[in-house]
């Protein structure tokens, strides 16, 4: 690996998902110089379940099993989990950030004309995802298609490499953004970990990190953490800037499955369509998953009848708004539901087991709850500024770490705007 050209930056982004792409992108654009430091590899997506299990499913790296036997995942690699999730984007709550005096709507604007943003076309809503939209809307529900982060024309009928990263360039990912800011000349260290932040006289001024095995100190003006809703508040408290584990969120998902006789599929884009009631913190959506990911439910579940039935079986994901709570330690993260939360899964499981029913479903079960949106634990207005800043001058967060409140909803478009708005703000 050749040396950096230069030992000092504008500002340091630790790590490359939707919010440490954006905000170096943005500085990036405004002249900035930018050093992006990434804990995983930069190798091309392959979309298959070894290079995604590498990634996502390492315990203790990508993969976290709680007290309760159920699992949290994150993706560590280049562009962060947007590598391997569902593509599906949805507004960021405008009333939950304007309560802190924070307008995203101008980033938004922005990167509505910035990303490949709209419903899937019919030709690519698989017959699964079709069927279960016929039949919630037949039951009156108010099942609609989503906004998918996905470029039509690239996208394959019959194919869920999405789910593991898209090898054909048809999924948007953070690497998108991390691509542009290259061009607008920001370097990017892969396989570089940060260990901790570098204070001096009580400001931020640098990080250390381990790359290629060395332990490295670089310095910049401003760091700027988005290292994840469990990565950035561990470097907190590995910097000594965090006195206790943070609590976070982490949206739990059920998957509701059940057979039909009359489809013999699999293979389709996840979360084409879905409905969801904010005022309860419950959402659905269409959710057909890879035969291996399928068979690792069907097992979980205890039911070996149902492994050989995955071209025949419908899922809907049940995703609920949980509260915050459990922990982020060093080497373990831990969180369990509390009643409220099973009461969300109660009424939103019942729903899909309905829409299943209609559907003309057989054989209907339900696997363990998992997550995969750790947020959360470095809260707007308790631990960063609207501003994002930490207590510690030249420090920020930008990442699923600073959602204020419980959340329950798609998080990247909303990391997006938030990564624009503070790269626009530090860049000025
Ligand atoms: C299966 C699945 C499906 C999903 N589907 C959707 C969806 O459809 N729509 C949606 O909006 N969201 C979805 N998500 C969630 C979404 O992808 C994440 O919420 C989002 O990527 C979080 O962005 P982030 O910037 O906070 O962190 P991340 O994307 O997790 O990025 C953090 C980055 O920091 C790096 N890092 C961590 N620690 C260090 C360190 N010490 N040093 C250097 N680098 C470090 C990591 O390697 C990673 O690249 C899904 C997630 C999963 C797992």
């Amino acid at each position: 690996m050749p040396p950096l050209p230069r030992s000092s930056f504008d500002a340091i982004v630790v790590g490359t998902g939707p919010g440490g792409a954006s905000v170096a992108r943005e500085l990036a654009a405004n002249g900035a110089s930018v050093l992006m430091l990434e804990q995983g590899g930069a190798e091309p997506l392959e979309g298959t379940l070894g290079q995604m299990a590498a990634m996502a499913a390492v315990p203790g790296k990508g993969a976290f099993i709680h007290r309760d036997a159920s699992l949290l995942v994150r993706a560590i690699t280049l562009g962060g989990t947007s590598a391997i999730n569902f593509a599906t984007a949805a507004p960021p709550p405008a009333a939950m950030f304007a309560a802190h005096g924070i307008d995203l709507a101008p980033a938004l604007a922005e990167l509505r004309a910035e990303l490949p943003m709209a419903p899937l076309p019919d030709s690519l809503v698989g017959p699964m995802a079709a069927r279960i939209m016929t039949a919630a809307r037949e039951r009156g529900l108010p099942w609609h298609k989503l906004d998918k982060l996905i470029r039509p024309q690239a996208c394959r009928t019959g194919c869920w490499r999405c789910v593991t990263g898209c090898p054909y360039g048809a999924k948007w990912t953070a690497r998108d953004f991390v691509d542009e800011a290259r061009r607008h000349g920001a370097m990017l260290r892969e396989r570089a970990r940060v260990e901790r932040v570098l204070v001096e006289d009580g400001r931020a001024v640098g990080v250390e990190a381990t790359i290629a095995g060395e332990r490295q100190q670089l310095r910049a003006g401003l760091v700027v953490l988005a290292a994840g809703g469990i990565g950035s508040p561990r470097l907190l408290r590995a910097s000594g800037l965090l006195e206790k584990p943070a609590a976070f969120f982490s949206d739990p998902v059920i998957a509701v499955m059940g057979s039909v006789d009359d489809i013999d599929g699999g293979a389709e884009v996840p979360m084409a369509a879905g409905a969801s009631w904010p005022e309860d913190g419950i959402a659905l959506a269409d959710l057909t998953l890879p035969q291996a990911m399928y068979q690792a439910f069907a097992l979980q579940a205890g039911r070996l009848d149902r492994l050989l039935a995955h071209r025949r079986t419908l899922g809907i994901m049940v995703k609920i708004r949980d509260q915050v709570g459990g922990r982020i330690g060093r080497r373990w993260v831990d969180k369990t539901l509390q009643p409220a939360d099973r009461e969300k899964f109660d009424k939103g499981v019942a729903i899909a087991r309905g829409i299943l029913e209609q559907a003309g479903a057989h054989h209907v079960f339900a696997s363990h709850h998992f997550a995969a949106h750790p947020g959360g634990s470095l809260r707007i207005g308790e631990r960063v500024d609207a501003g994002l800043r930490t207590a510690t001058p030249g420090l920020y967060v930008c990442d699923a770490s600073v959602i204020p409140e419980p959340w329950g909803l798609p998080p990247t478009l909303t990391l997006l705007a938030l990564g624009k708005r503070l790269g626009k703000e530090l860049a000025n």
